[in-house]
């Protein structure tokens, strides 16, 4: 018998055990693959070059002797490896991607044609300064930008991902305590429970210890526990605002204002600055650090490996600070204040080789550009509006873990709803690969019991996130009606299943070995 569920499409009870395992691992016009290293193609090249002209060499007795044990294939070969590989994977180009905290949305391809001008891409950053004026106007662009959005007086570039930017703020704050003579004795960030992990893992690697700060039954720093952990021994606290549960922190100026009356700094994670970009300026709540992830409100690519960037903005008590490089300019052009020297002198250093990441630069101005002022302050709007209707349409089936009240752009339900049904919060999120859908963010924050935290974005259109929302509810419908191995063996339609993550992470086999007996010496 066949029925129609509320995603629309029909469906037969318990198809997924009926259907026959394919005899080639291969599915529905998809190929199984393997290993490149498990191709037939040793021995094999694609490319034909001339043989070289002399057979001398400079390396001496450091030629290689052996065959260097790289699998061959043909070009077509090639292609098709990846994009079989390829068609594994998610992507953002193919559904939604409602990973919480992760601000996934759509790359526009006017980002990428301007990475791609010979101008920025072909450019070496040892090149001397005059042949690369339009590249550092750039720089001096985005920062304008970035520095007139937060309301900061200053900007640091160079960092290449948020947790490097956590770094290069807590580097700051550190130099401005010692220049004050106050480092030895401050020696403790304050943390609240719900932070993103990089934000304890900073603390603790600038040689800080971490304090933790308690949070209120809405979801929020607790004011009285924070005022009581802070004195002369703290050097910065560490506010993700919005925070991590998906709530703006409503008394943020108090925060700030016991924090500097502490003598301490206050770094903000400005991860999810996709809520409230052109809406509000970190810098008018006090804040003295902030990084921003090009790579989620400014939608460069992220996913997958980056490459990521993270620059800083910094207020006036911390500027002087700011690590090598930045921009600057005269009447004779831009020029890079390269060393920690004359205008430079209390830079805490540079925190990498060259200038940043930029590639990342271009798409991020190219997207601010293109947005214009107006369409950045619309982004903000329309993420939150897209959160707040998957909490409202959501909240009749699934708990959401803070009720009262909008969100602003992820909504987070806790698992309280799955209560009796055997299905745990895993359970549900590998049953949504198998309807198409790739999960929301799970057990984070730690502080929400089996946390589910979805976060559109402002590029999904309604009728994507009403599939998104139709197939949520029929897998809660699902769930309760007591359907309970569609979600202990799921996924079932993905060509990897559940994987021991922790032993994934803990010993990844990242070496290929060849098989015993085979002549092949991979090196
Ligand atoms: C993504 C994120 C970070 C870290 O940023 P990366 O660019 O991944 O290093 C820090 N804090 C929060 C809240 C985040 O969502």
């Amino acid at each position: 018998m066949s029925t129609m569920n509320t995603v629309g499409r029909p469906t037969t009870p318990n198809q997924v055990e009926t259907k026959p395992a394919t005899l080639t691992g291969g599915r529905g016009l998809l190929q199984d693959e393997h290993l490149i290293f498990e191709s037939d193609g040793w021995g094999k090249t694609g490319v034909d070059l001339p043989e070289p002209k002399t057979d001398g060499s400079d390396l001496g007795d450091l030629v290689r002797r052996d065959p260097i044990g790289l699998p061959g294939l043909s070009e077509p070969e090639t292609m098709r490896h990846y994009v079989r590989l390829s068609q594994k994977n998610h992507a953002i180009d193919l559904a939604i991607y409602p990973l919480g905290s992760c601000t996934m949305k759509h790359n526009p391809r006017l980002n990428e044609k301007m990475a791609r001008l010979p101008g920025f891409s072909d450019i070496h950053p040892l090149q001397p300064q005059s042949t690369v004026q339009g590249a550092l106007e750039l720089m001096d662009q985005l920062a304008h930008w970035l520095k007139t959005l937060t309301g900061m007086p200053a900007v640091a570039l160079s960092p290449k991902a948020g947790a490097h930017g956590e770094l290069c703020g807590l580097m700051a704050i550190r130099a401005a305590h010692e220049a004050k003579g106050e480092h030895e004795q401050r020696r403790k960030v304050l943390v609240p429970t719900s932070a993103h992990g990089t934000n304890p893992a900073t603390a603790a690697f600038v040689g800080y210890t971490v304090v933790e700060v308690a949070q209120t039954d809405d979801g929020r720093v607790d004011v009285a526990d924070l005022a009581s952990k802070l004195g002369p021994d703290v050097a910065a606290i560490m506010v993700t605002n919005p925070n991590t549960c998906g709530l703006f922190e409503r008394d943020i100026l108090e925060i700030s204002r016991l924090t500097h009356e502490a003598g301490a700094y206050f770094y903000c994670d400005g991860a999810n600055f996709n809520a409230i970009v052109g809406r509000v300026r970190p810098g008018d709540l006090g804040v003295d650090a902030m990084h921003i992830n090009l790579h989620k409100t400014f939608s460069t690519p992220h996913g997958g490996g980056g490459p990521g960037a993270g620059p800083v903005v910094l207020s006036e008590a911390l500027a002087a600070f700011a690590p090598a490089p930045w921009v600057v300019s005269d009447g004779d052009g831009f020029k890079l204040v390269e060393r920690e020297e004359a205008e430079a002198e209390q830079a805490f250093g540079r925190l990498c080789a060259f200038q940043g990441q930029m590639g990342m630069y271009v798409r991020a101005l190219s997207y601010m550009m293109s947005h214009g002022s107006d369409g950045l302050r619309q982004v903000a709007e329309d993420a939150v509006l897209n959160a707040n209707y998957i909490k409202a349409r959501l909240s009749d089936l699934m708990s959401p873990a803070f009720p009262d009240g909008p969100c602003m752009h992820e909504a987070l339900f806790d698992d309280e709803w799955l209560k009796g049904t055997d299905v745990t919060t895993l359970d549900f999120a590998k049953a949504m690969i198998d309807e198409g859908f790739h999960p929301m963010t799970m057990y984070f924050p730690l502080v929400v019991h089996g946390a589910m935290l979805i976060e559109p974005t402002e590029t999904e259109s309604k009728q994507e996130l009403d599939r998104f929302i139709e197939a949520m509810r029929a897998l809660a419908g699902a769930a309760k009606a007591g359907d309970v191995d569609r979600f202990k063996g799921a996924p079932f339609h993905a060509p990897m299943k559940r994987l021991d993550e922790t032993r994934a992470a803990r010993q990844p086999v990242l070496r290929w070995t060849a098989p015993e007996g085979s002549n092949i010496a991979a090196e």
